[in-house]
């Protein structure tokens, strides 16, 4: 990291720097004395921080920290010449809707943050990647020794050894604080890492024109298990077999519900009904509030998913109403939108 004292390109025997602001009278950085400054430094990544900037979030510092040079430029009294913002700043960014008396802090903050993404800064990796935002939800809470503290207890599980237990436990308590506190998070939450482990896709088929190893791969993709196609004829499930042999081919929903240990999520994205049909917000919530098996359900005609009207069952309309599109884009959009990894 290089600081640059802004003085040494002040202008006259007082080395200045700023002057009246036109209309009000309180003081700014003149632009020729800041694009000098700017002129001393290897071209770079431009950033003003400013309370009239984009709040800042982790993924605006990791866009940064992908940054091979970045240049932050520390206002005081009311800030720079407008002109200078225009022409030379490539983003503004506001720490918090609160007034400063200078950049030096936010820089402090934007550094600070940048810098626990550089490998070896902060202990381990992985510590980093559960962090609070990282995946865009919350922490969950940390404890550590006395196991007993002023009558308060650490959570039993936490020293049961057993590894498994306590990562889900782990993986509860960031969804429920992510709910409680920031429910606003979860739009924009990369969600699989935190759902059990038996995601799947399950689609019903009337014919075979459909692409099914592209939506074996995306189930790969998206760490699900084997997609499960359903056809109620058995000459289109024995031709299925052949085609495609990385699904689990079955005769009906029914068949797959019972290969689940009870406890299913069915979530319906497309086919017919739209009444009662849930924002996408509202279904990554429910799917992260459900401790348990999660389906996706998909039909290549309207009608294909009416066997299926279960009590766990919510239904989605993630699509362009009028706009046709075909069954395997479908679930990629699907997947995309409700499990996607913004990373
Ligand atoms: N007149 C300006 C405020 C200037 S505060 C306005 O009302 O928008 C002086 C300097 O402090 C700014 O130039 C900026 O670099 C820094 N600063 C103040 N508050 C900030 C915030 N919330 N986020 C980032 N930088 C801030």
């Amino acid at each position: 990291m290089n600081v640059v004292n802004f003085r040494d390109f002040g202008r006259g025997n007082y080395k200045q720097l700023d002057d009246y602001a036109f209309g009000s009278g309180g003081m700014v950085f003149a632009a020729p004395q800041l694009k000098d400054a700017l002129n001393s430094l290897k071209p770079g990544f431009v950033v003003y921080p400013s309370p009239q900037g984009v709040l800042i979030n982790q993924e605006i510092i990791e866009t940064l920290a992908h940054q091979e040079h970045v240049i932050i430029i520390c206002g005081h009294y009311e800030g720079i010449d407008e002109r200078f913002t225009e022409k030379y700043i490539d983003l503004e960014i506001s720490i918090g809707d609160c007034v400063l008396t200078g950049g030096e802090i936010p820089a402090m903050l934007i550094t600070d943050a940048m810098s626990r993404l550089v490998p070896g800064v902060v202990g381990k990796g992985k510590a980093v990647i559960e962090d609070s935002f990282y995946r865009g939800m919350l922490d969950n809470p940390n404890y550590t020794r006395p196991a007993t503290w002023e009558d308060l207890e650490v959570p039993e599980v936490l020293l049961s050894g057993n590894e498994k237990e306590i990562s889900r436990w782990r993986r509860r308590e960031a969804i429920r604080r992510t709910l409680t506190r920031r429910p606003d998070l979860i739009s924009r939450a990369s969600i699989r890492e935190y759902l059990s482990e038996k995601v799947s896709v399950a689609i019903k088929i009337e014919d075979s024109n459909i692409n099914l190893s592209g939506v074996v791969e995306l189930c790969e993709a998206y760490k699900l298990g084997r997609p499960f196609v359903v056809a109620h004829d058995k000459t289109l499930r024995e031709d299925v077999k052949k085609i495609c042999p990385g699904a689990k081919v079955l005769g009906s929903f029914r068949k797959v519900l019972e290969k689940s240990e009870g406890n299913v999520l069915i979530v319906k994205t497309s086919g017919g009904a739209v009444i009662n049909s849930l924002h996408t917000l509202e279904i990554k919530r429910r799917c992260l509030e459900h401790d348990g098996e999660i389906i996706f359900v998909f039909a290549q005609n309207d009608s294909g998913l009416d066997e299926l009207n279960e009590r766990n069952e919510i239904t989605g309309y993630l699509y362009e109403r009028d706009i046709k599109i075909p069954l395997d884009l479908q679930i990629g959009i699907a997947l995309d939108r409700l499990l996607g990894n913004r990373n």
